[in-house]
């Protein structure tokens, strides 16, 4: 048996770096550094792969929400008071991108089985103030139904994804990203698709929405020194679309192998105090996170740790628990307070050899409550 950490980066880029090293040269070379070609290419080849007509880079993935927001609120599709239906359990970036607008997060409970928002629990909280739903493919699973899709019609709201978990994956032949009317992507250095700092993007086939957000993240000027809104300074580095343009060639291969270590792990692992994830066929999970839950978490993660076998919580508090958002603390949410108390997330990487996945295997046979 051999340790295992829960995540190599430095593994995981060393895949690419001749590509990066490369790509930073170029950059370096051009004396360019933001809003240049590296940025436009990587919108190009990322529209190509989620399958739209747009992509805005930005700072990060919480701008990329927000900013999405903002522009419905400029195009006047909803207002300040607005409602948003998110996932309870979501992380809190979903949050933030609500509350920074002065719009009012709605929190409904997830579906157990996926951990994502449960469709059925949508509709009864829709009030006339409700403007959209954000649903978020937490831990890298699709998190869109027909259902989600009719509601939307049904009651004229704008369905936007929380994309940041979930960079690849599919819901039926359509990529996540291209479901709702515009997604938000994180390119954290831990994502699936990661830069080397921070980066995210805007994805839509809204041509205004995608001129909008363009606007808005470049100081609200669309014309130098002309400020069409009171934006923000959120742009992709140059440098970093560079990197993201290297990775992204590798990004299906690098989900595959994500894919075939879950299967190892939903295979293997048999214990009676485990509660396993579980997908389905049309949501084709590129398993950002391996979340299982067991009720004695503690115990769990120190028998791990003494195999070495590093793990973490996603997440330990929920929203509606956390010290910054006491307006929340009203809600009473069972099922996710209990997803919070039992979570675990095992190591999983494109980079973990098939002797680490096993003996995170063996080191879970010999846990004994
Ligand atoms: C990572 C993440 C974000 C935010 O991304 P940043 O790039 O860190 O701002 C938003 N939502 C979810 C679900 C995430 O996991």
């Amino acid at each position: 048996m051999e340790a295992v950490p829960f995540l190599d980066l430095k593994s995981i880029n060393d895949k690419y770096e001749t590509g990066i090293e490369d790509s930073i040269k170029r950059v370096l070379d051009s004396g360019w550094y933001l809003l240049g070609k590296e940025v436009e290419r990587f919108e190009a080849e990322f529209s190509r792969y989620i399958g739209v007509d747009h992509t805005v880079g930005v700072a990060n993935g919480l701008d990329a929400l927000r900013i999405i927001l903002r522009a419905f609120m400029e195009m006047g599709e909803m207002d300040e008071g607005n409602e948003i239906i998110v996932p309870a359990n979501t992380y809190i970036a979903s949050i933030l991108a609500i509350t920074d607008n002065n719009l009012t997060p709605i929190l409904v409970e997830p579906d157990t089985n996926t951990y994502n928002i449960d469709p059925v629990l949508i509709e009864k909280h829709i009030t006339e103030k409700t403007r959209g739903i954000m649903i978020v493919h937490l831990y890298g699973q699709n998190a869109y139904t027909e259902k989600i899709g009719e509601l939307c019609k049904k009651y004229d709201l704008k369905l936007i994804e929380d994309a940041a978990q979930a960079h690849g994956a599919y819901y039926n032949e359509k990529r996540v990203g291209s479901l709702g009317d515009a997604a938000g992507f994180s390119f954290y250095p831990g994502k699936n698709l990661g830069a080397l700092g921070d980066a995210g993007a805007i994805c839509t086939d809204n041509n205004q929405l995608a001129e909008v957000c363009r606007t808005f993240g470049n100081y609200g000027s669309q014309k130098k020194y002309h400020n069409k809104y009171q934006g923000y300074n959120s742009r992709l580095d140059e440098i970093q679309a560079a990197v993201l343009r290297v990775k992204l060639k590798g990004l299906d291969e690098d989900n595959q192998r994500r894919r075939e270590i879950a299967n190892y792990y939903l295979n293997n692992i048999r214990h009676p105090s485990i509660i396993l994830p579980k997908s389905s066929v049309e949501n084709n999970h590129v398993w950002h996170l391996f979340v299982l839950r067991v009720s004695d978490r503690k115990s769990f993660i120190n028998h791990l740790e003494k195999y070495g076998i590093e793990t973490l919580i996603h997440y330990p508090i929920p929203p509606n628990k956390q010290e910054g958002y006491p307006e929340l603390h009203k809600y009473n949410l069972p099922i996710t307070e209990k997803i919070h108390d039992e979570v675990v997330s095992l190591p999983i990487s494109p980079v973990m050899s098939n002797n680490e996945v096993k003996s995170v295997v063996e080191a879970i046979k010999s846990y004994d409550i």
